[in-house]
């Protein structure tokens, strides 16, 4: 049984996506850090990571966020624990 999925990008870990509800912590950016029968992400402003199915993720994402349009000159970079 093939699927057909024209309209879904396909998920890559290391790719950023914007969802349309915020997180609780003002942040709407999330890495996708881990794919499998669910996918993992976490978020940019807090760091929380979280598991949502295949599904409730492609239900939830608003956008999808070029990597390359993301990082800039300028870009600060903090490292948080663990
Ligand atoms: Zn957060």
């Amino acid at each position: 049984m093939i699927e057909q999925m024209v309209n879904r990008k396909p998920i890559q870990v290391g790719a950023l996506v914007q969802m349309r509800k915020p997180h609780p912590c003002g942040g709407d950016r999330w890495l996708i850090y881990r794919v499998g029968a669910d996918v993992g992400l976490r978020c940019q402003t807090c760091g929380k990571q979280v598991l949502l199915s295949r599904s409730a993720f492609h239900k939830q994402v608003k956008a999808w966020i070029d990597a390359a349009a993301v990082s800039s000159p300028g870009v600060r970079q903090h490292k948080g624990r663990g």
